[in-house]
């Protein structure tokens, strides 16, 4: 290919991927009124939208009979453009999900792991969990787009490996090898808090936004921080590890999985939260938690103490509550650094979203400077505890979305 020609395959791509991520924000939309957006002539979009629709990427849809003139067909997404596999590698879980090209899931399990088990055999839970999502797929006969994995910890997303995660103590783990090996599908790996950053800009509350923050929470506490339109990823591709930020000023007796003390998720976590419950039980509080364990038969938890929460039990409300003013204070930081336009919570604590956020935005409230904290604001993930799970599809179609053709036309 000489020059001139790659320049103009280069052009040809990048238009058509501005026409595509314009027609999934934008959606239903005409054509001429791409050409309007994007400035490009209306002979240009349409053989744009030709090529998308040959893609099978975008379909026709109804018409915009409103206004003066003719009317104009409107084209949006073709959720059976092909599906998705994600997969969310929890702390203490493993979650598989397949979607449609729009995020809809179609199947999904969750199976309990254990942290403690050595790596290969989670790799191998997770591998046997992706062949029965694969098998559905098939069986439906659904075109595979590719798979998302989102993990905890610093990720190579270029080389897809796994760099280090301290919850699990992992290293160097070449998750897009070991995966495309196994699936022949294709394979991106991205940290679950980044992962879910743009599923809440490609499906979520942040379709519009070009400047939020999202905080993952769960065994340990991530951040997806997305500046300018796009993920910001700092010099090696490892930001966002708000976490392990020492951000108390009396470091605890806490250790954190990183090996250091005082850093903000020991305070915020889910063990954080169980410990402080407990340490309420052990000075005999009156409290159901322990009939719902006898009754229940399970360890103290998250869920539990959740639901012992919504039975109105007082020292499950204040536990909730004082990690909530913990989870605040690193918001504030967050949010008087970044100045934000939304910051977002998901991740397995967000089941106990309605008890964390009204902490959060108090502590948020005292500690932000006025003129910040007014422009921000702070709620939950649609996707709640499967934040980083739609997260790994996001990351597919995004894949998508920056190289339509990628995708054959059929
Ligand atoms: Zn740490």
């Amino acid at each position: 290919m000489n020059k001139n020609t790659a320049d103009q395959a280069f052009v040809r791509e990048t238009n058509l991927s501005l026409a595509l991520r314009l027609i999934h924000t934008q959606s239903p939309i005409s054509r001429a009124q791409l050409a309007g957006i994007t400035g490009l002539n209306k002979s240009t979009v349409s053989s744009l939208v030709d090529e998308l629709l040959e893609r099978n990427l975008v379909h026709e849809t109804g018409s915009n009979t409103g206004g003066a003139g003719r009317p104009a067909t409107l084209v949006e997404m073709n959720p059976q453009a092909g599906c998705i596999i994600g997969v969310e590698l929890g702390v203490d879980f493993v979650s598989v999900a397949v979607t449609d090209f729009l995020g809809n899931i179609i199947w999904r399990r969750r199976e309990d792991a254990d942290p403690t088990e050595d790596q290969e055999k989670m790799i191998n839970q997770t591998l046997r969990i992706v062949k029965e999502a694969m098998a559905v797929g098939k069986k439906k006969n659904y075109h595979f787009l590719g798979l998302g994995l989102a993990t905890p910890g610093t990720v190579d997303v270029d080389q897809g490996v796994l760099i280090f995660a301290p919850n699990l103590h992992w290293r160097n783990v070449p998750f897009v090898t070991i995966f495309s090996e196994q699936t022949k599908l294709k394979v991106f790996v991205e940290n679950d808090a980044n992962a879910a950053a743009i599923a809440e800009h490609l499906f979520g509350t942040a379709r519009h936004s070009q400047d939020f923050l999202f905080v993952f929470a769960g065994v340990g506490i991530g951040g997806g921080l997305f500046l300018n339109g796009k993920l910001y990823r700092g010099r090696n591709g490892y930001a966002g590890e708000i976490g392990h930020s020492p951000i108390m000023a009396e470091p605890s007796q806490t250790v954190c999985h990183c090996g250091n003390r005082g850093c903000w998720e020991t305070y915020a976590n889910q063990y954080s939260i169980i410990q402080r419950v407990q340490a309420r039980l052990e000075v005999k509080r009156s409290s159901i938690i322990p009939r719902l364990m006898v009754e229940q038969n399970t360890p103290l938890s998250i869920p539990l103490i959740k639901q012992a929460a919504d039975a109105g039990d007082q020292e499950a409300i204040d536990s909730f509550t004082e990690a909530g003013h913990a989870m605040g204070q690193g918001f504030a930081g967050l949010i008087n650094i970044f100045n934000p336009e939304k910051i977002i919570l998901g991740g397995p604590l967000s089941i106990a979203g309605e008890y964390l956020l009204p902490a959060i935005k108090e502590t948020v409230t005292r500690h932000s400077l006025p003129e910040i904290i007014q422009q921000a604001e702070v709620l939950l993930s649609p996707f709640g505890p499967d934040a980083s799970l739609i997260g790994a599809i996001a990351i597919v179609v995004d894949d998508v979305l920056s190289h339509p053709i990628s995708i054959e036309r059929r």
